[in-house]
């Protein structure tokens, strides 16, 4: 097989059949004309339903995390598609005591309206993992590194763990900061990847998109179903987009990091600052500090913004800003942390920037 690298480029890439154009065109139609009533090309009847530009893109995914993807409006939108085909009233899931704020919110604020139950537990420790599964636990949600501590989780470890549990719960990782360039979760015995295709996948800051791989045919289908009967679509345009930044995820990827690793470098050796997590690939970098808000502000090229992914640095305050979801709960994060998403500008110049902030 041919290496990562490669297949990133050309994952998903037909030329178009009609012009020959290496790039397919995008697809943007609502509908497809059938030649007699009921007779239309392959699924292609209406565009909630199937989209060539989408279907592309699936194929893409799919490919680079060893799979079968479905692909969604948003990352939330993927994770809700996930939760509601696997859990019924009355089931259970576990979520990482550290995860983004928003899948706590969607599982907390509107699953448990329809009798989802969850338990938080610190997925570092796998024995306090395997205390969480119960005989109603439908899913062991993983995300790996977590938002914002960036604690690292041992897939194998929990795969095992769920595995011997029994009914076995599927095990889901949400791969967004890993990336497949440095974590296949399949690979490592998981049911489903989830993404926010919104950060590093598209890359560039100008999409929200989200996906689900899934390892066997059942969850696929299952997945296509809710896609098409919520209707929970990313648009042609976007669904390009993403596939775009496909082709360059492993350079991007390495120079995420090498800028992620610049910064922590730095930020190791300044006094005021704390816990300074990298864990050692991709581009999320997290530190304390007494003034984490002033130095959010006072940043010129990490931009003050949420998210994370794009080629461009950003800073922020999880607990004022992506986080407020999981304040109060066991979830809470640090007042004082600050999170960057280190970009791919020269890695000398996101340090003096830090350093002019830092003061
Ligand atoms: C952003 C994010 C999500 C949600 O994705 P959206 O595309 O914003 O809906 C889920 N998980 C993680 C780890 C994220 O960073």
């Amino acid at each position: 097989m041919t290496s990562f690298q490669t297949r990133a480029v050309h994952a998903g890439l037909e030329p178009d059949p009609t012009y020959g154009s290496v790039i397919p065109a995008i697809h943007q139609t609502s509908t497809y004309r059938q030649s007699a009533v009921g007779e239309f090309v392959g699924d292609y009847d209406y565009a909630r339903s199937a989209n060539p530009t989408r279907f592309a893109l699936e194929q893409a995914l799919g490919e680079l995390e060893g799979g079968r993807a479905v692909a969604f409006s948003s990352g939330l939108a993927a994770a809700h598609a996930l939760l509601v085909h696997v859990a019924r009233t009355g089931d259970h899931v576990v979520l990482p005591a550290d995860l983004y704020g928003g899948t706590f919110r969607l599982v907390d604020k509107v699953m448990t309206q329809w009798g989802l139950e969850y338990t938080l537990v610190d997925q570092t420790d796998l024995d306090a993992l395997a205390a969480a599964i119960v005989p109603a636990t439908k899913i062991v949600w993983v995300e790996t590194p977590t938002n914002p501590l960036l604690n690292v989780v041992d897939v194998r470890g929990v795969v095992a763990h769920a595995a011997a549990a029994g009914p076995a719960p599927l095990v889901v990782v949400d791969n967004t900061f890993a990336t497949p360039v440095n974590q296949r979760p399949l690979e490592l015995g998981a049911d489903a990847v989830v993404h926010s295709t919104t950060k590093y996948l598209g890359g560039h800051s100008d999409v929200v998109g989200g996906a689900v791989i899934a390892r066997d045919d059942a969850l696929y289908e299952g997945m296509r179903f809710v896609q098409n009967a919520v209707g929970s679509v990313p648009g042609p345009f976007d669904s390009f987009l993403v596939h775009r930044g496909l082709r360059t995820l492993p350079l991007r990827m390495k120079a995420h990091a090498e800028s992620a690793a610049a910064v922590a470098e730095f930020l190791r050796a300044t006094p005021g600052v704390s816990d300074v997590r990298w864990p050692g690939f991709s581009g999320m970098v997290s530190f304390r500090h007494a003034d984490a808000i002033g130095i959010a502000q006072r940043t010129r090229l990490f931009t003050l913004a949420e998210s994370l992914g794009g080629v461009e640095s950003l800073i922020e305050v999880p607990q004022a800003m992506t986080h407020q979801s999981v304040e109060g709960s066991d979830a809470a994060v640090p007042a004082d942390l600050v999170r960057l998403s280190c970009g791919i500008e020269a890695p000398a110049d996101l340090v003096a920037d830090l350093r002019a902030a830092i003061g």
